[in-house]
């Protein structure tokens, strides 16, 4: 079964097939952060989620070349860098940094090109001089650039708002504005007194570029005139989306965008998520709070990506409560194959293939996770009921092992790595001595020693192994 997206432009789920004659490269672009704060977990859904799309296309075979954006000039950058007394690229970087520890802890694999707004700017500048020259842009009273609307009857079709029946309300520079003030938005800001030292020389004079217009740019520059598919939250649909296609159409003349996937919101406890209602979460509140970057990346990962995420606590400890069965089962194999404890008489091939084949056929039903999920839970249900039972076979334990590895290649759910203390390490060295001249009950004496320092040793044909509590 080939891939298929519900492509949000055409609102059907179709097959996938990537511009590339070979069919193999696909170029991948999503609207990354505003650098102005810590990430949220809303955000973070999103990320999550395009990073599911990205390995689940590699594990098809495909080779990914992905752009993520950081906005470090818009509306909000400028407005809270004043506020913190801070240059703008001093106070961005601040965010960047934390931004790219986030990624780490939730496993999200990085993308090829991170390119920052602030570093296009003379390819911004190019493209609404282009656009002017075809009468597309306009500089306005205010001196701000703005783009006209009625050359592009196209506006709307994205987020399917159907223009003629809302009332154009002449020009909006703010950067974000609702459907019900439709209006030409701004592809250059005029430089005014609460932009303080930010601002860039242009032909229409010093200024900085709208946030649509850095999208544009950047996702032309490293990934060509026409994308295989563009991601975001489904609130970038409109007006950002939009502006995007209208503007990267009408510089390229080709179309920007073959399939557009959007994901849903993020609820937390059946609530828009707001600082006011005590209910906003980033990353990092949520790691003070105990809880992992590996628990948080389960509970964004495995709703379906089109549907509303509702966050709770309760969810996550769901996270945790799964992972633990995940860990349990995967260490069982492990043991099972190591220990030579297989009864199954027959080493006869296993089932692990079809659940495995089940799995990712589910991916390819445009990302149906929870689908997939089930498989793989099917699959850690029969096979602990056989090995219960003694009649699962040393093959097809290797065989399940395989088959968790390749769905783990999407999943990224291995076990969080902690540094092992040195002490440990030494009371380790200690017991293997005593062993070697067989003192078991000096054995087990350290082995309980070790585990009241939070690890767990086991013997194995290999050597001593470790895992934390
Ligand atoms: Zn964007």
């Amino acid at each position: 079964m080939p891939v298929r997206f519900f492509n949000s432009y055409s609102r059907e789920l179709e097959e996938f097939h990537p511009l590339d004659p070979a069919g193999k490269l696909v170029r991948l672009y999503t609207c990354g952060p505003t650098v102005y704060n810590y990430a949220h977990i809303g955000n973070f859904r999103a990320y999550v989620f395009e990073d599911l799309l990205q390995r689940h296309l590699e594990a098809r075979g495909y080779d990914v070349l992905r752009v993520m954006n950081l906005t470090d000039v818009d509306d909000k950058t400028i407005r809270d860098s004043r506020k913190a007394g801070k240059r703008l690229n001093d106070f961005t970087q601040i965010y960047k940094d934390a931004f790219f520890a986030d990624v780490e802890a939730l496993r999200i694999k990085r993308a090829q090109h991170f390119p920052a707004a602030t570093d296009y700017i003379p390819r911004m500048i190019d493209m609404i001089a282009d656009l002017e020259r075809k009468g597309i842009a306009y500089q306005a009273e205010d001196r701000s650039v703005y783009f006209r609307l009625s050359k592009f009857p196209d506006y709307g079709k994205l987020a399917h708002l159907n223009l003629d029946e809302l009332r154009p309300s002449g020009r909006v520079s703010s950067d974000d504005y609702e459907k019900e003030s439709v209006g030409d938005f701004a592809l250059w800001k005029a430089w005014d007194e609460g932009d303080g030292d930010v601002k860039w020389d242009s032909p229409w004079g010093p200024g900085r570029p709208g946030w649509h217009i850095e999208c544009t740019a950047m996702a032309t520059a490293l990934l060509g005139d026409e994308l295989d598919i563009h991601c975001g939250g489904v609130d970038n649909m409109f007006p950002h989306h939009e502006a995007e296609i209208a503007q990267s159409e009408c510089c390229t003349g080709k179309k920007f965008t073959r399939y557009w996937l959007h994901c849903a919101h993020l609820m937390v406890d059946g609530q828009k998520m707001a600082k006011s209602l005590g209910n906003f979460y980033t990353l990092r509140d949520l790691l003070e709070k105990g809880w992992t970057g590996r628990e948080v990346r389960y509970a964004l990962l495995t709703v379906n990506y089109r549907l509303p995420l509702n966050f709770t606590l309760d969810g996550l400890a769901g996270a945790r409560a799964a992972l633990q069965r995940i860990d349990e089962w995967v260490a069982r194999l492990n043991d099972f194959v190591a220990k030579d404890q297989a009864n199954g008489s027959a080493e006869k091939p296993g089932g692990a293939g079809s659940h495995v084949a089940k799995f990712f056929d589910a991916l390819d039903d445009d990302l149906n996770i929870s689908g997939a999920m089930g498989h793989l839970f099917d699959m850690i249900r029969g096979s602990n009921k056989r090995m219960d039972e003694g009649s699962l076979s040393r093959e097809e334990a290797r065989e399940l092992l395989a088959g968790w590895s390749r769905i783990n290649s999407v999943l990224q759910l291995d076990p969080e790595v902690s540094a092992v203390p040195a002490e440990v390490l030494a009371l380790v060295e200690q017991r293997q001595a005593i062993r070697a001249a067989k003192d078991w009950a000096g054995s087990d004496r350290l082995r309980d020693e070790i585990a009241a320092r939070g690890w767990i040793v086991k013997d194995t044909k290999d050597g001593p192994k470790l895992t934390p509590k």
